[in-house]
């Protein structure tokens, strides 16, 4: 694996544990203003966030690389409302495509099939996480300031499995 390859995938690992920071600590917000359901949500995109970071590592241990992990920026752990996070959810996850997509460019130039192929997994994954969150934001969107809308949504985002 080139050097310019290991570097962007290393990054990646601390990127998805930032990720799964950032939605704990989203998770502690709705948990904040009694909205549980959010919380589970949130709590378990965190787990999942977590398990793409682990994805990654095993990919480099595989591969002969040491993973060398990063600092962590405090994530921010308060919003106006639930639209505002979750917007922020959303805008996070086009950042994280964003980055996904410039790796697997540079696998490509650099002719590492291998990383090619790991990473289409994580751009169909990205498709599926940026749908989940807009269809989220677009119905917080919809309901507005409406509370009976907001805790029937917390009762539907609260049956995640
Ligand atoms: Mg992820």
């Amino acid at each position: 694996m080139s050097e310019k390859v290991f570097k962007s995938l290393n990054e990646q690992v601390g990127k998805e544990i930032f990720s799964s920071y950032l939605y704990l600590s989203m998770a502690t917000y709705f948990d904040s203003i009694d909205l549980q359901g959010f919380a589970r949500w949130m709590k378990i995109q965190a787990k999942e966030e977590l398990g793409h970071a682990m994805k990654i590592y095993e990919f480099l241990y595989e591969r002969s690389s040491r993973v060398e992990l990063p600092a962590l920026e405090k994530p921010k752990n308060t919003w106006n409302n639930p639209l505002e996070a979750f917007e922020a959810a959303l805008e996070h996850e086009k950042l994280i495509t964003k980055s996904i997509n410039t790796i697997f460019e540079l696998a490509k130039e650099e002719k590492d099939y291998a990383t090619e192929q790991f990473l289409s997994w994580f751009i169909k994954e990205q498709v599926e996480e940026e749908a989940q969150t807009d269809l989220i934001v677009r119905k917080l969107q919809k309901l507005q300031d409406s509370p009976t809308g907001l805790y029937m949504l917390d009762r539907e985002l609260g049956s995640r499995e």
